[in-house]
């Protein structure tokens, strides 16, 4: 490991993933470990993922919050906390099919947030060096030894450090550019990420339609004509104000608009989804400090699976920047918050130990994937496959095949077995039947499904075992890849 760093941790990116981290290091090392976050933004705004605001859905389980207290604690409440929720309600594209997510969630205010977390760094002795971009990670020996960028001021700045962290999001440069060998994937098929955006909106109700805004609930349209390969929804920030937006494949958008004969792209989409909405009227973005300059944009968001390494010598990826979000409905925060508090503890621990390699660091690939990761992961099958099906199929798969057992599955976190589509029971037949495709497609699913979870939960405990490990996953995948390939199929 290196003699005399500037730092013990660099971490580049200051968003909801590098905050986390920063402040599990501190907590982990009790303050011991000198840690500089290096982020673009100025000060006064935090955490902001590009020029135009802290685009998110903004929205968490309440689960992953008590993680959290529970692990470094920290609890969030208002104002980072904006409006808590009781479950999220999931309509088929046909609306004749509601399906309740039930568990206790909250809205956070994505500008405040980070102010709250660069603070909570700061208690432990975290240094920050803001308007500076990373650039560029510098090596020595197959070790990472530091990273160098930019000032806003146009000056440089570089610093060697133990151990870097890669938090940038999901435009990272730094994973990309990796300048020593290790098992890291660096590039992201374009087909693995969705097109994603929102608006923040104060509006009047103009009726009461709880199909289109519920102030207690979180709501999702599926819907592969609104919202190709995606799911558009409605987020309530309070009584009468929203998160309303929509995430979209690229390549389902093209196959929609070919099929259609039309000409829509992601915000052209989105702007319909708002005005479509019956209850949303009146609307206007809000002018509050709390909100300014974070109303309206798009953002790209990993739906794979994590990165299946996210470790090398001296250097390890969290958050987006690590594909960390879950591949059925994008959601990052709670991956964000797992990942960095496994991840400060294990870097808190290699510090103390002396120790940056790989190896040392293997730990946080093995307890991330032991405790979020292995369930994330394994919902790239149902993802892709869901990417397949037709608004007719899903209307009949919610409507017939869905059981209450699949949805308390979902909402844990689990697979859902969907029983219902196997011909077990004759009384079910003829469902199964007159929709056969979609039945077969489910079960292939849930076999799958459980085969990468027990793929993942067989990772190997040391580097030694990865590449055998990867070619069982990788034979695994490629065959679901192949008999999933998506087809013309918005109706
Ligand atoms: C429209 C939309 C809706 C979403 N809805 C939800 C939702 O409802 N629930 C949910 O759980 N997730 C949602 N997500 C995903 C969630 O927002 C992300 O997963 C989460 O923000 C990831 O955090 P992060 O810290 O990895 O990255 P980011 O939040 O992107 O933070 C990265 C930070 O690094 C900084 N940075 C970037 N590059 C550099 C550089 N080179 N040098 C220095 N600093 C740099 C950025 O400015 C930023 O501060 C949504 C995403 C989008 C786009």
């Amino acid at each position: 490991m290196m003699r005399n760093p500037d730092y013990d941790v660099v971490i580049a990116g200051g968003g909801m993933a590098g905050l986390i981290t920063a402040a599990s290091i501190g907590y982990n090392s009790k303050g011991k470990a000198r840690v500089l976050v290096v982020d673009r933004n100025h000060e006064s705004e935090p955490g902001k993922k590009t020029h135009n605001g802290w685009t998110c859905g903004d929205a968490t389980s309440k689960r992953s919050l008590d993680y959290l207290a529970e692990h470094i604690g920290i609890r969030y409440g208002p104002p980072e906390l904006e409006h808590p929720v009781k479950g999220v309600y999931v309509y088929s594209p046909d609306r004749k099919t509601k399906v309740l997510f039930e568990g206790e969630g909250y809205l956070f205010n994505r500008k405040l947030a980070p102010r709250r977390q660069v603070d909570d760094a700061r208690k432990f002795g975290t240094e920050f060096l803001f308007r500076a971009t990373a650039e560029k990670l510098t090596s020595e020996g197959g070790y990472i030894t530091g990273v160098s960028g930019r000032k806003s001021d146009g000056s440089g700045f570089s610093y060697t450090a133990k151990i870097v962290i890669d938090a940038t999001g999901s435009s990272s440069v730094l994973r990309r550019f990796l300048p020593i060998p290790s098992m890291i994937e660096k590039e992201i098929d374009p087909d693995d990420v969705v097109g994603t955006g929102r608006y923040i909106m104060d509006f009047e109700p103009a009726m009461d339609s709880r199909e289109y805004f519920d102030p207690d609930y979180c709501i999702i349209h599926l819907d592969q004509f609104i919202a190709p390969a995606g799911y558009a929804w409605v987020f309530p920030k309070g009584k009468k104000k929203v998160n309303i937006g929509l995430g979209i494949s690229k390549s389902g958008l093209d196959r929609r608009n070919r099929r259609f004969k039309m000409n829509d792209n992601l915000q052209s989409l989105i702007d319909k989804y708002v005005a479509d909405n019956p209850v949303i009227k009146k609307a206007e973005q809000p002018h509050a400090d709390s909100d300014s300059g974070n109303t309206k944009w798009n953002w790209q968001v990993p739906v794979r699976r994590h990165n299946d390494c996210m470790v090398a010598n001296g250097f390890a990826v969290v958050g987006d920047s690590a594909w960390m979000p879950r591949p059925i409905d994008a959601g990052g925060i709670s991956p964000s918050i797992y990942g960095g508090t496994i991840l400060g503890k294990v870097v808190a621990e290699a510090v103390e130990a002396g120790d940056a390699g790989e190896g040392s660091l293997w730990r946080y690939n093995v307890e991330y994937m032991n405790t979020h990761g292995y369930p994330m992961a394994s919902f790239e099958v149902l993802r892709r496959y869901l990417q397949t099906v037709t608004n007719e199929q899903i209307n009949y798969g919610m409507k017939h095949f869905l059981s209450e057992e699949d949805v308390t599955a979902i909402t844990e976190r689990k697979h859902p077995q969907f029983n219902r589509a196997r011909l077990m029971n004759p009384g079910l037949w003829f469902r199964v039947l007159s929709q056969l495709s979609l039945a077969r497609g489910l079960r292939y699913t849930v076999a799958k499904s459980a085969s990468l979870v027990d793929i993942n939960l067989a990772y190997p405990e040391t580097p030694a075992g990865f590449e055998a490990w990867k070619k069982r996953l990788g034979q695994e995948l490629r065959e679901t890849v192949e008999k999933f390939k998506p087809l013309d199929v918005a109706n």
